[in-house]
This record gives C-alpha cells, structure tokens and sequence, in this order.
C-alpha cells in the first residue's frame, strides 16, 4: 500500500519509569508510516483526500504534552491506536519512537521501540436458540458497535435454522457480521465470550442451547491454531446457518485455506 512518512519528528514529552525522566522530560524522535491509498489525492490534487501531516505532527505533539506513560513501548501503542482512530484515511501505522537521551550509564546513540499496527477485517458469527433470540442478538450487535475498537460494518438478515449437531433443542436465530477491529484475534475472543457471558451464556453440553453464541470465522486471511483458537472457524464449511449470512456479506471472499470463495461453498453444500 502506499506511505505517507514523517521521520524523527522531534518531541518532547515526560514519559519514563524513572521519577526524574518524568519531572524533567526528555526528547522523543517519532517517525511514522502511514499506510494509505494515495490515488485519490494524487489524482484529483485535493488534500481532503489525504491525510495532512502537518496535522499528524500537530496531533503527535499535543500526544506527547498530555500523556505521561512509563513505557515507551506505551506510548507507541496509544499513540498508534489514536492515529487509527482519528484518521479514518488510515489502515495501518508503523509508529518508532527513539530516546537520544535514555538514562543509561554507557554511551549510546538512541534507544527505542518500532511496531506496526492497523484495521483488521472480521467476520462473526451470532446465534441464540434460548429465550429472546433476536434480543440477544441485537444487543450483541449493539455492544460491538459501541466497542471503541471495533466497527460494526454490515450485519446479514437473521434466519431461523434448524439446530445441528444432534443434540434435541430449540430451533435457532443465526446471523453473521462484518467487522473492522483494532483488537488482536485472541482480544477479539476475550470480548466475545465476555459478550456471552453478560448474555447469561453457560457451557453444559457441546453444541447445546445458548442465549448466544459468537465465533470468530474469519481475521484477515490469517490462519491460526492454538488451543484456544483457530481460524478460519474449524466447521464452517459444513454449516448452512454460517454460509447464508457470510454469503450475504461477502460472496466473493475466499476461504484462505479452502480457497474457495463464500458463494462456492454454500453451493458445494447444497449438492
Ligand atoms: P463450535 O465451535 O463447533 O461452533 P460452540 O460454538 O458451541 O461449537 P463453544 O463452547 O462456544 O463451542 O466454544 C468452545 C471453545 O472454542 C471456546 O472456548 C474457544 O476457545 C474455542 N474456539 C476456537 N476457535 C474459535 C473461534 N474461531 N471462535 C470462537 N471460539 C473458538
Ligand atoms: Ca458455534
Ligand atoms: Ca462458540
């Protein structure tokens, strides 16, 4: 994608874990990445299509004056998720933060720390076969849209499916949603079985009744597993309540590992 660069922005700030780092203050270079699609700007010459680094740098001082963390690894981060969160221009930001004058007893340059962070794209799914279904699933919506990470992009119809797995219960209200998050994939689990658990969800039998259920299906085209996790959802592939709503959202999206897109597996399915 393409940059916009700031380098070695020069700043002063308090941040440190020592009390005279804190009292005193020190210098801060910062140097950004800006990852942007810079088409637009470079086609019509007009700088709302961009994002203004004078702007950047403006904001990037004022971060430095009005917090005071102890890390710079701290810093980098908050000062990365504001620079996400305040342009909405922006995808991804490689944020270095060096200290010329780090309290150290042996000669050196500069210490500092450099990480990258960014949107991410995630598709989930929601179901409930217990009390008011579309309650629950609304106010999960509800809660994603308000999380300050996370952007609730679309969200598919609601359809009422017949429960799977054997297991005799109620019939189910299921859906799936697109998100853009700034949360890692084991954070974005975290949220989800924290939004469960508010709606009352208790693990007895595998595959059982539920006020509702959340899995991540899909992060990116990242793959991933762990005890805990694993991406894309294991048995998505087999479910017609997971392939209608992510049809709806995204036919063309492909299954990373599958390599099949959304439209092809409902269709594999259905034969
Ligand atoms: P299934 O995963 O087959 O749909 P389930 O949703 O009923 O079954 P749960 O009891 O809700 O299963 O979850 C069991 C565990 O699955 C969770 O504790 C979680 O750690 C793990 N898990 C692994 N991958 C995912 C994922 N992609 N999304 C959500 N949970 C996952
Ligand atoms: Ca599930
Ligand atoms: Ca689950």
């Amino acid at each position: 994608m393409d940059q916009i660069t700031i380098e070695k922005l020069t700043v002063f700030g308090n941040h440190g874990v020592y009390p005279e780092e804190n009292k005193l203050g020190q210098k801060f270079l910062v140097s950004l990445v800006l990852y942007t699609d810079t088409r637009k700007a470079g086609m019509s010459d007009e700088l709302e299509s961009s994002i203004n680094y004078g702007d950047v740098s403006q904001y990037v001082r004022q971060f430095f004056e009005e917090n005071t963390f102890k890390l710079i690894e701290r810093v980098a981060e908050k000062l990365a998720e504001g620079l996400l969160l305040r342009y909405s221009l922006l995808e991804k930001v490689d944020v270095k933060i060096e200290k010329p004058w780090a309290p150290i007893a042996i000669p050196v340059e500069s210490v500092g720390v450099e990480i990258s962070r960014g949107w991410h794209r995630a598709y989930i799914a929601l179901g409930s076969n217990m009390g008011d279904k579309k309650d629950y699933l609304d106010k999960a919506v509800e809660k994603l849209k308000k999380h300050p990470l996370c952007k609730v992009i679309k969200v598919a119809d609601y359809i009422q499916t017949e429960p799977y797995g054997g297991v005799e219960q109620d019939v189910f209200l299921n859906s799936a949603l697109e998100l853009r998050t700034l949360l890692f994939p084991e954070e974005l689990l975290v949220l989800l079985n924290q939004i469960e658990a508010e709606a009352g969800r208790e693990r007895t039998i595998h595959w059982g009744p539920r006020t509702l259920d959340l899995d991540i299906l899909f992060y990116d085209d990242c793959v991933i597993d762990t005890p805990s996790l694993t991406i894309p959802h294991i048995d998505l592939q087999n479910r017609d309540f997971v392939l209608i709503p992510m049809v709806q959202l995204a036919p063309y999206y492909r299954h990373p590992v599958l390599n099949q897109t959304m439209s092809q597996l409902l269709n594999q399915l259905k034969h």
